[in-house]
This record gives C-alpha cells, sequence and structure tokens, in this order.
C-alpha cells in the first residue's frame, strides 16, 4: 500500500490479497478474517465496515489494522489473534494453550445433546475439555445436567474455567486430570471426548493453523489411536450401565473406533458424520 490514506475498502482488499496470498486461502475466506481483523483492530461491529466502506482512515487506525495483519501473514490463527473464537453459539476466549474450536466438533455436540435428556437432571463428563467448548454447549443446552470437565493442561483448564464465568454457566465443574487418573470411581450417563487423534506423522501437524495449536491436544501414539483406545477402555468403570461414550476420531478412524468398541462388547456402536460429510464422531453404550 502507498502512504496515502486508504479507505475501509481498499484496506479490506488489500488485506484480502495479501491473507490469500500468504495464507493460501481461498478470497472469500481471506476477506472474512481481514473484515474480523479490521472489526477487532477497530473494536467496532462487523455491519460498521460495511456502511462505512469508504471511509479514511487515521493512521492510528491503519497501524491498528497492520500489526494485526502482520501476525495473520506470518501464519497466527485468527482465533489466537483474535484471542476467541465462536462455537456452537457461543463466544469463547481461546489462547494458544487451548486447540482452537473447530466447526466439526459440533457434531459431537449434537450427538450428545442428542442423549441427554433436557427435562430431568444428568451426569455428564467431557475428557481433554481444552477451552471448554463441549461442555459449555452442552451445560447452555441442557441447563439441569451437572457437566464435569477435565484436562491434564492446568493453562487449559484456566481458559475453560474463565469461559464459563463469562458465560454465567453454574452447572460445569472442573478438575486437572490426564483422562480418568483423577476421577476415582464415578458415574456418568454420557463421556464426551476430543482427543488427540493425529498421527505423529503427519503432514498437516506442519500446515496452517494446527502450527500453533498444543501439539499435546492434536497428536497421538498409536496412528493416532493412543488416547481413543485409553479413553474406550477407561470408560466402563466411569460410565452408569448403559451410559454412552461419544468421541471424535480423526476421517479415516471410523473402522478403527468402531472395532474398539465392538471388541469390549459395547452396544449401539455407530459413526456419525461430520458437516464435510466425514465420519468424525463413533460412540456406543457401555457393556
Ligand atoms: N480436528 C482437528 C484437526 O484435524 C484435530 C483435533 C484433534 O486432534 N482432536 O485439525
Amino acid at each position: 500500500m502507498n502512504d496515502e490514506a486508504a479507505s475501509v475498502a481498499g484496506l479490506l482488499d488489500d488485506a484480502t490479497a495479501r491473507i490469500t496470498a500468504a495464507c493460501g486461502l481461498g478470497k472469500r475466506e481471506a476477506r472474512i478474517e481481514a473484515r474480523a481483523l479490521a472489526a477487532y483492530a477497530w473494536q467496532v461491529e462487523p455491519a460498521w465496515l460495511i456502511a462505512h466502506d469508504t471511509d479514511l482512515l487515521t493512521d492510528t487506525q491503519s497501524a491498528a489494522f497492520q500489526s494485526r495483519l502482520s501476525r495473520r501473514l506470518e501464519g497466527e490463527p485468527v482465533a489466537y489473534i483474535l484471542g476467541e473464537r465462536e462455537f456452537f453459539g457461543l463466544r469463547l476466549q481461546v489462547t494458544p494453550d487451548v486447540l482452537i474450536p473447530r466447526p466439526d466438533t459440533e457434531t459431537l455436540v449434537q450427538a450428545v445433546l442428542d442423549q441427554a435428556p433436557a427435562d430431568r437432571p444428568c451426569r455428564i463428563l467431557d475428557l481433554g475439555t481444552g477451552s471448554g467448548a463441549i461442555a459449555l454447549a452442552l451445560a447452555t443446552h441442557r441447563p439441569l445436567a451437572q457437566i464435569l470437565a477435565v484436562d491434564r493442561s492446568s493453562a487449559a483448564l484456566d481458559v475453560a474455567r474463565n469461559n464459563a464465568h463469562r458465560l454465567g454457566l453454574k452447572n460445569v465443574a472442573f478438575i486437572l486430570s490426564d483422562w480418568y487418573a483423577q476421577l476415582g470411581v464415578r458415574n456418568f450417563d454420557i463421556i464426551a471426548a476430543n482427543p488427540p487423534y493425529i498421527p505423529k506423522d503427519d503432514m498437516h501437524l506442519s500446515q496452517g493453523d494446527l502450527r500453533f495449536e498444543p501439539v499435546e491436544a492434536l497428536q497421538s501414539d498409536d496412528g493416532g489411536l493412543a488416547d481413543i483406545r485409553r479413553i474406550v477402555a477407561g470408560a466402563p468403570l466411569h460410565l452408569s450401565q448403559g451410559g454412552w461414550l461419544l468421541f471424535e476420531h480423526g476421517y479415516d478412524q471410523e473402522k478403527a473406533s468402531q472395532a474398539l468398541l465392538r471388541q469390549a462388547d459395547w452396544f449401539q456402536v455407530h459413526t456419525r458424520l461430520d458437516l464435510s460429510g466425514l465420519p468424525r464422531v463413533s460412540g456406543g453404550q457401555c457393556p
């Protein structure tokens, strides 16, 4: 860009082109990101950007935007620059201590909601809660449910607790625990988990947003299945009879996930597709 004052529209066009080139995104996605960064930099609503598209920007406004844009051009995910991401209609704070909530994970929330009664209490465990996305979405839609969210990262639990507080949700408790390790004997009706499941040698780990996310929330040993194995193996000790385990997995882990459940005599073993039509959530009922 030259030194003349830029208009809002001009600056957004320029940023869109630069994000497209630097981050390998389509133009539409790049424009959404440019608009999100601008709205954040200037503390305005996205609609303001349209109403004011011909406004000329002050140097301060331009600088506030350019500093965020240059972080994005270095590859940093927009969610970390903004410090927030929307998930299941909730605005959640996110930091580099937690995985950025994905739209695909809404499939898991929906699967749990389909099993969780709305008219009476039920007990739900969210394993590896991260930002709290799953637990807080469930807490919002099932106010009578008691939800326990665990993570082995205390930094992640701080983020999750803070999100619960900001959203005013009182039916979620948080415990520092490596999967079931600190839980003792507790009877849950449903266990939900979005564990790490990307194989260590997967090239996606060195691409895009994933480079900036906590690797312990993404990758798992044993071809990506080590944590899923532990979760399936430990679940019966913590579920009531007929209780549900529902977990997210990789697009190519449907067979392996179902096999783990069937080998242990789980009932109603099934898999759901995500928004892109890929197998994403498997589960069953406790034997
Ligand atoms: N779905 C994420 C991704 O592939 C991975 C999340 C996870 O490992 N739980 O980008």
